[in-house]
């Protein structure tokens, strides 16, 4: 134990390795309820080569090493339960391009979310990421590679639609680049050659750990807003997503329920985000919104809740503080995904599975298009 110790401090520093119980009781756990499993060691590498010189050592020494983002994924996923090495992917957070023209941020895997948020309201601010409703500390590469979906999904489909290119330390120590990044210095898109990212998303880091990645980038408009559709039936909302969907005005529609607060309780909500360049713009969205859905209003089986502009503004944030404040079981909250990626017309199934367990504080679905 005490040679790979020194090897990993050979390679990453001293200071950026540690078998300290005090330092390895965070890094046993994540913010969900899933129990404890400490790693015996953890490094921070500072580049791509040293990531390869941690993996080399432990493809030899077959130790296994969890890659970690910012821990945020709720399921466990980034304990390490055989024990072995977490690499916590922190310090590879510069952002490496802003390309205006073609679209797409190239970052390092550890870059959070609200690193790039920052970075393109200060230097880019005609520019914009899709962002998930988790902490800002959540990284980039940790929400795509989970499928993650954000306040851009509805138009432009999951986070790990919106990938452009990777560069993936291999378990064998080799570095493969999958996209454009590969047969050119751009990092435009996964095409021209075979698209190999599948081998990466959804696998949850068992087949390689990512060192940089591009993403898509998208008009922040100057103006935005928001809305709220309400009924009782379940069985209504798949229609009224696709009725929204069809007009291709939203940014993002989130469908949820809550027993929680009193007012919503029994009700099913669907959030309508949509942004615009002008006042008319902004008028004109709100009123093809509102026409989408007269049918349910006109039946009076439906209709928008009026939003005070403390809530609204609250709605309009992203990421929405009001769920991470009641996040993290370690200090007292805490809420468990049940996986929710499903076809739009099984919503009122899932509904209704979901609320026969004991209810928990809230729950979601945003409705990627
Ligand atoms: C309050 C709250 C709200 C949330 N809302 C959303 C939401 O709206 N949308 C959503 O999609 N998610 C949401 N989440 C879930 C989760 O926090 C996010 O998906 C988050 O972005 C995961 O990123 P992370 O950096 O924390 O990943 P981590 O938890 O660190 O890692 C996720 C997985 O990827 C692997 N991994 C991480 N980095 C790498 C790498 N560089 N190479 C290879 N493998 C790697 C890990 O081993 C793990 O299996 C929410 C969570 C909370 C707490």
């Amino acid at each position: 134990m005490e040679k790979i110790l020194e090897e990993l401090s050979r390679i990453v520093g001293p200071q950026y390795v540690s078998n300290h119980p005090e330092e390895l009781f965070i890094y046993a756990r994540d913010p969900g309820t899933m129990e404890a499993r400490r790693p015996d060691w953890v490094v921070l590498p500072d580049s791509t080569e040293e990531v390869r010189q941690v993996v080399l050592l432990a493809n030899r020494e077959k130790i296994p090493i969890v890659p970690l983002g910012g821990g945020l994924v709720l399921s466990g996923l980034t304990r390490a339960l055989k024990g072995g090495i977490v690499m916590d992917l922190k310090r590879l957070n510069r952002i490496l391009e802003v390309d205006e023209a073609n679209r797409y941020a190239l970052v390092e895997a550890g870059t959070s979310q609200g690193m790039l948020q920052a970075h393109l309201q200060k230097h880019h601010p005609r520019l914009k990421h899709s962002i998930p409703d988790a902490p800002p500390i959540a990284t980039l590469a940790g929400n795509i590679l989970i499928h993650g979906s954000g306040h851009l999904s509805h138009a432009a489909g999951f986070h790990s639609d919106m990938l452009n290119g990777l560069e993936v330390v291999l378990p064998t120590g080799e570095v493969a680049r999958i996209g454009s990044c590969s047969a050119s210095p751009y990092w435009f898109g996964r095409a021209p050659l075979p698209d190999l990212a599948g081998l990466f998303l959804g696998w949850f880091g068992t087949t390689g750990i990512v060192t940089k990645l591009a993403v898509k980038l998208f008009p922040n408009r100057s103006l935005n807003d928001v809305e709220m559709f309400v009924v009782e039936d379940p069985d209504l909302v798949p229609d009224i997503i696709r009725r929204l969907a069809d007009l291709q005005v939203a940014e993002d529609l989130t469908a949820w329920m809550a027993p929680k607060p009193d007012w919503a309780r029994g009700f099913q909500h669907v959030n309508i985000n949509y942004g615009a360049d002008s006042p008319a713009e902004l008028v004109w969205k709100q009123k093809a919104i509102r026409a989408s859905l007269q049918k349910y209003r006109d039946q009076k089986i439906g209709g928008f809740m009026p939003l005070p502009p403390p809530m609204k503004k609250g709605l309009l944030e992203t990421p929405q503080t009001s769920l991470t404040r009641f996040a993290d079981v370690r200090k007292g909250g805490g809420f468990e995904y049940v996986g929710g990626i499903m076809p739009v017309s099984c919503f009122p199934q899932a509904y209704r599975q979901g609320i026969v367990v004991p209810p928990g504080p809230a729950s979601s679905a945003r409705a990627t298009a």
